[in-house]
């Protein structure tokens, strides 16, 4: 019998035994299942027949058959994947075909199946008023289907399902894939971007699947005994050959996928190619439990786009993480040396401030200090009402010391006459030296005849023995002028002037003493 004769009489009865089809490609994947549904089981057998040797994208056809359409649909209900159905009208009842198609679509609401009805009897259920009502793929009246008009109903009714459950399963991987970017964060880390990639891709796919990320470290090529390919995450089947070593299957895979450079699917596996910035590359092998389909790959297109877009973000967020790190660091060295100068600093301004304020020889203050503290009193004591003395001392003779025994012992007597002047004063008092052989003396809150007391016990000290220099002693002498201020209306000027001119009172009534400068009647 030749492909094109009827497979059924005009009657709608069966004709004799078809002839099978040629020899198509040996299949693969799983297979497409079809319920015959028809109450003779002559119809069975002559479709069995027809279609046995079909197969369509590599994938062969499985037969269910049901002799009734409550039979059908206990099968429907409990079968899964079922693509097709070639259904009867009449059987049970007149109409046992068309409930069987409401019962489908409505009460086991798949809207996948493709449903073919075949009927023997067109005018029991008139082709209009059937495509219109019922949700029906196809009408064949059973006499106009040869072997081979069957062979194209079925394949464009499977050609059909296959679009809608590609259209389904992209949409429900789309779906994942925007729930995905709640998963992925910029700053999640690169090792736990790749893990979730991983984890993710097979559920997207709708399938199980075993795979590694990894960045390609050395794109020229060697990478040492280690390789070049520095895994990021791996899962199942290819956890165990970790790390991708050179001469290894994984090693070649890689190679292979970073020849190509793009992303691709052969077979059950996938290679994803993902440039990350300045050149780097990420590469991703997935094994899956199913062969993957044109629509797989254009599904893995997408996610490649997304995971390199990812992977750029991590990268470029690691950086400005580092250079803020980095940042910090230099921000804290920089203000460590800061402070390290700033202390440098303050301790030199304090040293300055010292050499300012003293005197080199004697080491008591100098007297642009005296003058700047006596100012400092001068407005203390008007601001309280209290009063202040001073003491000016000029060293007896002074030349002679020079003359007789050097200019070295000349300066020990000045700084004898000092170490002996504050030995005798109280710690609220300031010694300075005023000039040459000159000292002079702050006594704060104290009135004339204290003051004139101070100066008689700072006399004595002096004069108390002579120092010694180089084995001959020196005999030292002073004659001191003091003045007690005025208040407000005397300046600082004045009062020394007259502390000046009681000190030379003193040398003129014989040195060695003390005269002191008398406050005019009140
Ligand atoms: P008198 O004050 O008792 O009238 O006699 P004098 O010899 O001390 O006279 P005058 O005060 O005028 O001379 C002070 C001398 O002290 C003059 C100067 O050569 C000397 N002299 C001043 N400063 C220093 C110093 O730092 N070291 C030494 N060795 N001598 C100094
Ligand atoms: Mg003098
Ligand atoms: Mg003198």
């Amino acid at each position: 019998m030749d492909q094109d004769d009827f497979l059924f009489a005009e009657d709608g009865t069966l004709k004799g035994a078809p002839q099978p089809l040629p020899e198509r490609r040996l299949p693969e994947g799983p297979p497409w299942r079809i319920l015959i549904v028809d109450d003779d089981e002559e119809v069975h057998s002559v479709t069995r027949y027809a279609l046995r040797k079909v197969c369509f994208r590599d994938r062969p056809l499985e037969l269910l058959s049901a002799y009734s359409a409550a039979q059908a649909q206990t099968m429907l209900s409990a079968e899964k994947d079922i693509a097709l159905v070639l259904l009867d009208v009449v059987m049970e009842t007149d109409d046992a075909g068309l409930r069987l198609v409401r019962a489908i679509r409505e009460d086991l609401a798949d809207s996948a199946v493709r449903i073919i009805l075949r009927t023997g009897q067109p005018g029991q259920a008139p082709e209009e008023r059937v495509i219109a009502d019922y949700d029906v793929n196809d009408y064949k009246a059973k006499t106009e289907l040869t072997a081979q008009k069957l062979f194209t109903t079925v394949i464009a009714a499977l050609r059909a399902y296959d679009s809608i459950v590609t259209i389904e399963a992209n949409r429900r991987g789309l779906r994942r894939m925007i729930a995905l970017d709640d998963r992925l964060r910029p700053d999640m880390g690169i090792d736990a971007y790749a893990q979730t990639m991983l984890e993710q891709a097979g559920p997207i796919l709708g399938a199980n699947a075993s795979g590694l990320v990894c960045v390609v470290d050395d794109l020229a090529g060697g990478g040492g005994a280690g390789g070049r390919f520095r895994p990021l995450a791996v899962t199942g089947s290819l956890a165990p050959l970790m790390p991708p070593a050179p001469g290894s299957a994984l090693h070649d895979r890689l190679e292979a996928a970073l020849a190509v450079r793009r992303t691709g699917v052969s077979g059950r596996s996938a290679t994803l190619h993902m440039p990350g910035p300045d050149g780097t590359i990420f590469l991703a092998l997935l094994d899956c439990d199913r062969p993957l389909l044109p629509a797989d790959a254009e599904m893995l297109g997408v996610l490649t786009a997304k995971f390199a877009a990812g992977l750029v973000n991590l990268v470029l967020y690691e950086r400005l993480s580092q250079a803020n790190t980095d940042l910090r660091a230099l921000t804290q060295t920089l203000e460590h040396r800061v402070a390290e100068r700033t202390a440098a600093l303050l301790d030199a301004n304090a040293k300055l401030e010292q050499l300012a304020s003293t005197d080199g020889l004697t080491g008591i203050l100098n007297r642009r200090c005296f003058m700047e503290l006596a100012q400092a009193e001068r407005e203390r004591a008007g601001r309280y009402g209290r009063t202040f003395a001073v003491l000016l001392l000029d060293m007896d003779q002074f030349k002679r010391i020079n003359d007789g025994f050097g200019h070295a012992a000349g300066d020990m007597a000045i700084r004898s006459a000092a170490s002996r002047t504050a030995a005798a004063l109280r710690t609220s008092d300031s010694l300075a030296r005023y000039g040459g052989e000159e000292l002079v003396v702050l006594l704060p809150e104290t009135d004339l005849a204290a003051a004139t007391q101070v100066a008689e016990r700072v006399r004595s000290a002096i004069a108390a023995h002579p120092v010694e220099h180089e084995g001959r002693f020196i005999p030292l002498s002073a004659s001191i002028g003091v003045a007690e201020w005025r208040g407000e209306s005397e300046s600082l000027d004045k009062l020394l002037d007259r502390a000046d001119q009681a000190l030379y009172l003193a040398k003129q009534n014989g040195r060695d003493r003390v005269e002191a400068s008398a406050l005019p009647p009140t």
